[in-house]
């Protein structure tokens, strides 16, 4: 099984259940031979110091390493948990076990990581974004984008949403949101990496650095756009927002976080045919690398940035076309049908082939 560890405090049974649920069909999509599986905690890390979050990452791992392993569940990460949980949870699980094997994916690139792992569910997500627009003979160039979260998936997306020419105005975080009209480049991106990933800033500290408007406990999707890619969490895309988003002209919003638009959000796309993309698609991005982290762990090898990014980039084309293949409605692309038809088939198969019990 494969899936993220999530620490937030708002983590229940119930949010872990419908991650993993998620996460089965995700993981089918990919091609890559993992079942689905998701974790957490509702410890929060913000505020805590660094010896706290180590001290809570270990606890964790004494109790988890008992319950996974490289042939049985391989953890990563999710909100709250990077590369430096991942490392306190990866040193203990190693401390525990005296073995040094792929337990865990997400891991720094001088212990077992894979090169562009941190980039691949906001890279991945931008790829099928472009792919859903080349359906309309269209593309990211020259469009504006909105961007909901500045956590992992948030950066990466940014960043590569820039490299193919669009225009990011907004990203967030859970106290607000920022509006640069001048587009966030990779310049002003790197800065947002330094405060959200070293300094471990809040989102509003761009306007002292930057000539950009911070609206307190907003959520970027007022603001015109021609597509947008929420990235921080569950049902922060609501039927309003959907609404106002259709209203605004916006083309296509494709999904980084999980769950992110409620049902009747999705509704409101889908009547509207606008190109939307479901997370179990659109963030596969993620676990795929973290499977090929996997692969590279048991070959004792590491390829190169090249190498992961063309294999995320055919990843994320097949997903595509088997949205397309199990969604095409006449000249309409139902990527929701696709997605959850395509996932469900090869695990129903799988399940039959193997025996019920
Ligand atoms: P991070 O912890 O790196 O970033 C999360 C971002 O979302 C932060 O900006 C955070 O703001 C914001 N956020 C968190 N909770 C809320 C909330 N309740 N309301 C508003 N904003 C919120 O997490 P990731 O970027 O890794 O994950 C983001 C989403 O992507 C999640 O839904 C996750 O499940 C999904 N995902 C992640 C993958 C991965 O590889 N990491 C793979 C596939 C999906 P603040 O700084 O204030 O906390």
């Amino acid at each position: 099984y494969k899936g993220g560890l999530r620490f937030h405090p708002s983590v229940n049974l119930g949010i872990l259940k419908f991650l993993g649920f998620e996460q089965i069909f995700k993981n089918s999509l990919t091609t890559l031979p993992m079942g689905g599986g998701k974790g957490g905690s509702d410890f929060d890390p913000k505020g805590k110091s660094e010896n706290e979050v180590m001290n809570f990452c270990q606890s964790f791992m004494t109790e988890l390493s008992r319950h996974i392993g490289a042939s049985t569940d391989i953890p990563a990460g999710d909100i709250g948990v990077g590369t430096r949980e991942i490392g306190y949870m990866f040193g203990q699980y190693k401390r525990i076990k005296n073995e040094f094997t792929g337990v865990l994916t997400g891991k720094g690139l001088n212990w077992g990581g894979s090169l562009i792992r941190p980039e691949a569910t906001g890279y991945g997500c931008v790829y099928f974004t472009e792919n859903m627009l080349n359906t309309k003979g269209d593309s990211l160039k020259d469009k504006t984008i909105i961007i909901s979260g500045s956590g992992n998936v948030a950066q990466f997306a940014a960043e590569k949403c820039n490299e193919l020419g669009g225009k990011v105005v907004s990203m967030s975080d859970s106290s607000g949101t920022i509006y640069d009209k001048n587009g966030i480049d990779n310049n002003k991106l790197d800065w947002i990496k330094n405060l959200k990933n070293n300094e471990r800033g809040r989102i509003s500290e761009y306007t002292n650095k930057y000539d950009a408007v911070y609206k307190h406990g907003n959520k970027p999707w007022q603001i015109k756009c021609d597509v947008a890619l929420p990235c921080a969490t569950q049902n922060e895309i609501n039927e309003k927002d959907a609404n106002i988003l259709v209203k605004n002209n916006c083309i296509a919003v494709a999904e980084g976080a999980n769950m992110p638009c409620t049902t009747k959000a999705v509704d409101k796309f889908i009547d509207s045919k606008i190109l939307y993309g479901p997370g179990k698609a659109a963030n596969a991005g993620g676990v795929a690398v973290s499977g090929l982290e996997m692969s590279q762990n048991s070959m004792r090898i590491q390829w190169n940035r090249k190498e992961v990014d063309s294999k995320l980039k055919e990843i994320m084309n097949n997903i595509h076309k088997q949205c397309e293949l199990y969604g095409t409605e006449g000249k309409f692309i139902n990527y929701s049908k696709g997605a959850n038809i395509g996932g469900f088939i090869k695990v129903a198969d799988a399940i039959l082939d193997q025996g019920v019990v």
